[in-house]
């Protein structure tokens, strides 16, 4: 997802952060902050406990402590990702990222055709570990209040267990809403897509998440609530993404490369003038030709490589200057969709089909959606 950079590697799968997620722990800290004494009312009557708050409202302590919250909450967010990543693993799907959004995480599943009792479990993962998370939490409120005195410093520890007991709670409830692509719009999912075929089910499961999203707006445009919005804004965007994805996937099922790659495929030496490439794309309409010597493929250039190259020197420098190396290259037989996906991931437009060492076609992406176009009739 845009926005978003890598922290590391957890189990093998990329651990990012969004950077809304970051923007949320300043504002934690400070809405938590400004007005702890309600959060504070809020854990005595939910848990009926007395705490001691001689601590928690003196000084800078309510800003510290709304950003202690805010940083619990998202280890609690992190782990519930876990889970569904390591239910994912443990069933043969490979994943992706995982991405921390603000209000929960987006685990990039690589194949997108989970059967649906996998993804049945898969989705309850997630809520499931928040709820447990929500009840250790709670459980550590009484333990504390039990057997640590009533002092200002049990009082602190009693409103950091149970504030994030009842937002991991509150994140497991709001997980389970059927709201595509949302835990709950998954599992919904799942239940339609053992009475229908999966693209069905994922328009139907993704017209409801849209329809929640809507509401989500409308809500949070008559509270005010930005959190809402931005919230309405994700699951919209991320609704309409998978229920694409499904379908390019339902339309471009069986189709290979091999059956729709454009041949014969304009080659280039690397010591061609960047200048002559230009004319040869004015000429053929390519916008990138795969760079062979000796039959061997050696890089690809493309319309980028040259735009990137001042005009000046493009009488002076030659495709070998600056030709991409490592090109990506795809037998006969793949499925199309592979294709589509790693051109989507690495941001490329064509992929060159290679059988027993020699270049035999290129397939692009106006190629591929030429025959999504064309499925779609
Ligand atoms: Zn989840």
């Amino acid at each position: 997802m845009d926005g978003s950079f890598k922290i590391g590697r957890l189990f093998g799968i990329p651990v990012l952060i969004h950077f809304t997620f970051l923007l949320i722990i300043p504002l934690f800290a400070w809405v938590i902050g400004s007005d702890i004494e309600f959060t504070v009312e809020m854990v005595r009557n939910v848990f009926h406990v007395s705490i001691d708050d001689r601590y928690i409202l003196s000084g800078f302590i309510p800003y510290f402590l709304g950003a202690t919250v805010a940083i619990g909450l998202f280890i609690g967010v992190f782990i519930h990702e876990l889970a569904h990543s390591l239910i994912a693993l443990r069933s043969g799907i490979r994943i992706d990222s995982i991405t921390l959004l603000f209000f929960g995480g987006v685990a990039a599943i690589e194949e997108q055709e989970p059967d649906p009792g996998t993804e049945l479990v898969m989705a309850l993962a997630g809520p499931l570990t928040s709820l447990a998370i929500g009840l250790i939490s709670g459980v550590l409120v009484y333990v504390v209040h039990r057997f640590v005195d009533s002092s200002a410093e049990a009082g602190v520890l009693i409103y950091i267990f149970g504030y994030l007991a009842i937002l991991n709670i509150l994140l497991f409830a709001f997980n389970l809403l059927p709201a595509f692509p949302m835990d709950g719009g998954r599992v919904l999912r799942a239940y339609l897509a053992t009475r229908m075929p999966l693209h069905k089910a994922t328009s139907i499961a993704s017209s409801v998440g849209k329809g929640f999203a809507v509401l989500f707006g409308l809500v949070g445009l008559i509270l005010f609530s930005p959190i809402l919005i931005l919230i309405a804004f994700f699951i919209y965007i991320g609704a309409g993404q998978e229920s694409m994805v499904t379908r390019y996937n339902f339309l471009l099922k069986d189709v290979t490369v091999g059956q729709i790659m454009s041949r014969p495929v304009v080659e280039v030496p690397p010591r061609m003038p960047l200048s002559e490439v230009l004319s040869l794309m004015y000429q053929t309409k390519h916008l990138g030709f795969p760079v062979t010597e000796l039959g061997h493929l050696v890089g690809i250039i493309t319309l980028t490589d040259l735009a990137r190259t001042p005009v000046l020197d493009r009488d002076a420098m030659q495709v070998r200057d600056v030709m991409s190396r490592d090109v990506v290259v795809l037998p006969p037989h793949a499925p199309v969709m592979d294709a589509l996906r790693i051109m989507t991931r690495q941001d490329i437009g064509r992929i060159p089909v290679m059988a027993e060492e020699k270049i035999i076609g290129i397939v692009t992406k106006s190629d591929i959606f030429t025959v999504i176009e064309l499925r779609e009739v």
